[in-house]
């Protein structure tokens, strides 16, 4: 039996349109679904093993990637949603009624990634957006009651789907985060 990681990626990564132009984010509510307008494709696509991400049902892996927060509008039911945790970074806004995750947006304006929502691509009603292209915070999964000795299954199985798993962000990202420390410690 192979590793259930996430229900998006577990059959394979279906591969992006490359011409996405946005769509709507649908919460998992029955009725009165809060709606959220993406406009544009989404980049750094990936799966998080980290326990502050919104992963679906069963899932031990959320799926989540970054959008200029310009490209976000909240179209309907904005009233159903509230923020997780007040006093996280990334600012989780999400449905009172089924604790799906719409968007997660950084206030510090000193953050590397200040300027980017992170939004969960499952949740577009539309097909086509860019596909995971890494796994970050593999080892995280183990805070979530994953067992250790399961760890091997879940790298191998994210490198059969293509994905390299990291234990923290992907080299590009890190490295995008240790420039923005390194500006800021010599301006
Ligand atoms: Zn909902
Ligand atoms: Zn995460």
């Amino acid at each position: 039996m192979t590793v259930a990681l996430h229900p998006s990626i577990d059959n394979g990564i279906k591969q992006g349109s490359g011409s996405f132009a946005g769509g709507t984010l649908a919460c998992k509510c029955k009725d009165h679904q809060v709606k959220v307008a993406v406009k544009g494709d989404v980049a750094h696509n990936h799966a998080c093993g980290c326990t502050k991400c919104w992963k679906p049902q069963g899932a031990n892996f959320s799926v989540v990637a970054v959008v200029p927060r310009q490209n976000v509008t909240v179209l309907e039911n904005g009233d159903k949603l509230q923020v997780v945790d007040p006093s996280a970074v990334i600012q989780r806004h999400a449905c009172k009624a089924c604790g799906t995750h719409m968007y997660g947006r950084i206030e510090n304006k000193d953050h590397p990634f200040y300027g980017l929502d992170f939004i969960h691509p499952e949740l577009f009603q539309e097909q086509g957006s860019a596909a995971p292209q890494f796994a970050a915070f593999v080892s995280s999964v183990i805070e979530s009651g994953v067992k250790p000795e399961q760890m091997g299954g879940i790298r191998a199985r994210f490198k059969e789907l293509g994905l390299e798993p990291y234990d923290c962000l992907s080299p590009a990202l890190m490295d995008a985060i240790a420039t923005h420390v390194a500006k800021a410690k010599a301006a």
